[in-house]
């Protein structure tokens, strides 16, 4: 399987270039030649399946072709050493809880997979992985990749605009990660690492790859999971029902690859893109027109993206069709007082702990869901790591998991940076 530039002036890649590289030349996101539809057997069988096996059919789709087959089956079981469980909330939402990883977000699943098959695919040389974070993505890379030998991790993250829970996520390991600290939003953040994806000079000295959701090893393996959710709906007897998906979205990294799976042939009716105020997706399906814009600071901060950049292969998989893209994915947009509100409501009526993020994808749920509809939101994140204010805004005392406690006993060390290109190309150069 080869894979193409979504701005279409970058030669075709191999998967091992796609992975290595992460960017294409021509500063586009690599998409898969083809989408293999999943034969009907797989259909017929994924309600008696494992997690394990569902991905590993799902990963050798993708995959199969470029790499040994047993090393992606060793890959997949190792990246998936927890489970993500469907959860009832109420009588027709469901909780798809991605928190039962290592860091207690989804983007575990993509990191810790991304992580192994960069091993499989190293060469002699260390390679350089840079990552911008609004949260989650440092913790589950720096996670994901600690003492993979011949590779260091740089993090980026805006300064004070991460929970210090997730701080010490990335900034306590020390060993082969680096946290730089960024005077400056998230998408400065982002901006540095694109710019220094696309200097030469660095790139020759540095070997340098990224690890966010522009990363195919990254973004593709999130697929697993909703897979998982339709194989526990039909274990849970409601599958046939029309199935809504709620993505509580950023970089939309997460809903990109579930569309992926639905060109494979899985049955999800359609699917709700729910923002904070951020809502450059939403405006783009209210007016046709894409029109980024600087993020601005939420109480959802995984999703505070203002450009985010699985636009592009969105725009691609839809052929720019704007209402062929509106058929199937709506969206929804709320304001911090309309999440805390929403995390309040569902906690009183059904027991039910909302994390800020999670909490946009249930309301649109709620506000959207048809009578012959069954809905499932992502629960993103679990709430104990924005802990200050859950408690804050629930009147409770989240518990924190021990794994969690754990990252809260270690020093913090991290590296200012200004948000100039210069000054972080001249600490790199430094290394
Ligand atoms: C990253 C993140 C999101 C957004 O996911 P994207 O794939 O960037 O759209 C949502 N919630 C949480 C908790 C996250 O960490």
């Amino acid at each position: 399987m080869k894979y193409y530039s979504t701005n279409g002036q970058a030669p075709l890649a191999t998967l091992e270039k796609a992975v290595v590289k992460g960017l294409a030349e021509d500063r586009g996101l690599y998409m898969p030649e083809r989408i293999n539809r999943l034969p009907q057997e797989f259909f017929d069988d994924i309600a008696s399946m494992t997690f394990q096996d569902v991905a590993y059919n799902v990963a050798s789709a993708f995959f199969g072709e470029d790499i040994d087959l047993d090393a992606l089956n060793d890959i997949v079981r190792s990246t998936l050493s927890f489970d993500c469980p469907l959860v009832r909330v109420t009588d027709n939402i469901y909780s798809l809880e991605l928190f039962h990883g290592p860091t207690l977000a989804f983007k575990d699943v993509g990191a810790r997979f991304m992580a192994r098959m960069l091993g499989y695919f190293r060469s002699e040389e260390q390679i350089n992985v840079l990552v911008a974070t609004s949260g989650d993505t440092g913790s589950a890379v720096a996670n994901g990749f600690l003492d993979v030998p011949g590779i260091h991790v740089y993090v980026l993250y805006p300064k004070g605009k991460v929970s210090p829970i997730q701080e010490c996520q990335f900034t306590t390991l020390g060993r082969n990660i680096t946290a730089v600290e960024v005077d400056g939003v998230f998408d400065d953040c982002q901006r540095l690492v694109k710019s220094a994806f696309m200097d030469e000079e660095l790139n020759r000295r540095m070997h340098l790859t990224s690890a966010n959701s522009i990363n195919v090893a990254r973004f593709l393996p999130q697929a697993f999971y909703y897979f998982w959710a339709y194989a526990q709906a039909l274990r849970l007897g409601f599958a046939r029902r029309q199935l809504v998906v709620s993505v509580p979205s950023g970089n939309f990294g997460n809903l990109c690859s579930a569309l992926f799976g639905v060109r494979m042939g899985l049955p999800i009716h359609r699917f709700i893109a729910a923002n904070n105020a951020n809502d450059v997706f939403y405006n783009y399906l209210q007016t046709g027109r894409y029109e980024p814009r600087a993020s601005v600071q939420t109480i959802a901060n995984a999703m505070d993206v203002g450009d985010p950049s699985n636009m592009a292969r969105i725009l691609d998989l839809y052929e720019y069709d704007h209402e062929a893209i509106c058929r199937h994915i709506s969206g929804a947009a709320y304001s911090d007082e309309q999440i805390a509100d929403t995390m309040r409501l569902c906690l009183a009526e059904t027991g039910y702990v909302l994390d800020p993020h999670g909490a946009c994808g249930y309301r649109a749920l709620q506000e959207q869901l048809q009578p012959n509809e069954v809905g499932i939101f992502l629960e993103t994140a679990h709430p104990a790591k924005f802990k200050e204010r859950v408690d804050k805004i629930l009147g409770i005392e989240v518990p924190i998991p021990d794994r969690l406690a754990a990252f809260m006993k270690g020093q913090k060390q991290s590296t200012p940076m200004s948000a100039e290109f210069q000054d972080f190309r001249a600490f790199l150069m430094a290394q």
